[in-house]
């Protein structure tokens, strides 16, 4: 007797098999009814349909035999693997290689064999169709050709079969994924009305100043909760359209890094978590950088490094230049991951492990994963259960060219021409009243008109230094208005405020109508950095 080797491509050949996850599952009719077809066609009493794995070949269906299994080295359809097409014994008491086995000399006394190998669409062969007799036997051309046609409809089968399982899962994960969304949005949302609500129903004025700056505290607190939700989503979206690009720049990292350090050290403290960062010496002073894309890695790294980790203990990150290449590492003594979690880690919707005591999206190493790869780099975790987990990520090292000035932050005291014409065109009544306060802090006044067609028309007279513009508008919207203004009329600077980040992606990397964009809520930092652009007095 002869044992067949394993395949020349046995590993992968036994990934795709595991892959099917249809090893020792129940009986499924249709595979029951493709064996009982192959076994009439091929006027055979046995046919099976038998998938090799390292020890044994196991029937998914069978016709004729009781056995479910049989040791791998006896196989007939171990043999049969190592064809592309049909592999026939015609009588085997006659053949070299199967006359003294087993299965010949005893139950179920093969004499004749007839598999077709079961190839994936990778062309790796996982198993067979096989018609088998008592006595010898040759299939007709008719034969052969619809135990072929039989074998790859057995292979669909299992596609098919798979494709199901994982929309079923994709389905559950999303299920899983909006009853969390709805907790991680209500409970800010809860915060903002009820406290808000409170402050309006206090006719009496009972809640003393510091009572209404801690609620006050607590509504912004939500709010700000609420739109990292939001942007969490949106940014999904954005990375499975394709539409998120890199916006690369000179970027002081030791100054990005003491930034980003000062977001996260208040939530560490917090947790009494001892937060360290180390940057290696050899580490350029400024390097080209998607500073709000690797801000936004570290944030998730780190912020997880913290959320894991119990009180106590410690979050490391470094930063080194290691051959060109910017490694980050971000290093806890957490609750770690155990094993089969580590897979589904990096795929969205997927939140692993016991965190229902945590908030949490599970879309955070989802996105940090497409960010990771937007810029060339890779992402790798290592983690011991108990013990804490590293992330680490490695990113193309690219310096700026030439001789770039660092960029000089923006003069927290701006002296704005005291009388600045702002144009703000907006129609959302309440977002009005949010921009034009937040002008008066800095002594700006504005005229507001709420539509495209009610800014053509005071264009008409006035002329202003700054015009801000909402995009979805009733009737004209923002861009068509401002094209107007850029065909027609004298040029002054527009910047667009829109709350559709969609729309800033899309015009970002086109020649744009606007001059700038910013996002609500407007965050005051660009706010102002925007209005010391087109307004600074020097
Ligand atoms: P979430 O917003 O739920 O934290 P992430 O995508 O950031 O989503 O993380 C996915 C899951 O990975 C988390 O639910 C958590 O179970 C696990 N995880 C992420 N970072 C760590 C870490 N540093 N230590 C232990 N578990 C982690």
């Amino acid at each position: 007797m002869q044992v067949a080797p394993p395949t020349d491509n046995e590993e992968a050949r036994l990934k795709a098999l595991l892959d099917y996850d249809i090893l020792d599952t129940e009986e499924e009719r249709v595979f029951d009814e493709l064996a009982q077809l192959a076994s009439e066609i091929c006027e055979t009493p046995i046919a099976l349909i038998s998938l090799v794995d390292p020890k044994r070949q196991w029937f998914k269906a069978s016709v004729g035999l009781d056995a479910k299994e049989t040791p791998r080295d006896i196989a007939f359809c171990a043999h049969a693997i190592h064809q592309q097409n049909l592999f026939e014994v015609e009588d085997a008491l006659q053949d070299p290689r199967f006359f003294d086995n087993p299965l010949v000399t005893n139950k179920p006394n093969v004499r004749f064999y007839a598999g077709t190998p079961l190839i994936t669409p990778e062309g790796l062969a996982i198993g067979t169709l096989c018609a088998i007799d008592h006595k010898p036997k040759k299939l007709n051309e008719f034969q052969a050709n619809a135990l072929a046609i039989l074998g790859r409809n057995v292979i669909s089968q299992m596609e098919l079969r798979r494709k199901i399982k994982l929309l079923k899962e994709h389905d559950k994960n999303k299920t899983a994924f909006l009853s969390n969304m709805s907790h991680e949005l209500r409970t800010p949302l809860n915060a903002i009305i009820s406290f808000s609500g409170l402050l309006i129903q206090d006719e009496n004025q009972a809640v003393d100043d510091d009572k209404l700056r801690e609620y006050l505290r607590h509504i912004e607190y939500s709010g700000k909760r609420l739109l990292g939700v939001i942007n969490t989503v949106l940014d999904i979206n954005k990375i499975e359209a394709g539409m998120m690009s890199l916006d690369p720049s000179p970027c002081n990292i030791r100054n990005l890094m003491s930034r980003l350090n000062g977001i996260l050290a208040l939530s560490a403290q917090e947790k009494h978590l001892d937060l360290q960062t180390d940057i290696a010496t050899d580490m350029p002073k400024m390097i080209m950088l998607d500073e709000a894309k690797f801000g936004q890695i570290v944030l998730n790294l780190v912020s997880n490094a913290i959320k894991y980790t119990p009180p106590y203990k410690s979050v490391m990150v470094s930063l080194s230049n290691r051959q060109d290449r910017l490694c980050l590492s971000v290093q806890d003594q957490g609750i770690g991951i155990c094993h089969a979690d580590k897979a589904k880690l990096f795929s969205p919707f997927q939140q692993v492990g016991d965190n229902k005591k945590t908030q949490g999206s599970g879309l955070g190493l989802a996105i940090t994963k497409s960010l990771v790869e937007l810029m060339q780099g890779n992402i790798k975790v290592q983690s011991e259960p108990q013990f804490g987990s590293t992330f680490s990520i490695e990113l193309p090292l690219h310096l700026p060219t030439g001789n770039t000035p660092e960029p000089s932050p923006v003069d927290s005291k701006p002296l704005f021409k005291p009388q600045s014409r702002i144009l703000v065109v907006e129609d959302n009544e309440i977002n009005q009243v949010v921009i034009e306060a937040m002008l008066a802090t800095y002594n700006l006044s504005a005229t507001i008109v709420d539509s495209g067609e009610a800014a053509l028309e005071v264009l008409q007279d006035e002329v202003f230094e700054l015009i801000f513009m909402d995009i979805h508008l009733p009737g004209m919207n923002g861009i068509e208005t401002s094209e107007y203004i850029r065909k027609n009329l004298s040029p002054m600077p527009i910047v667009a405020l829109s709350a559709d980040t969609f729309e800033h992606e899309r015009t970002k990397n086109s020649p744009s109508v606007f001059d700038d964009f910013l996002t609500k809520p407007v965050e005051g930092d660009k706010l102002l950095a925007v209005l010391t652009q087109y307004l600074s007095q020097n």
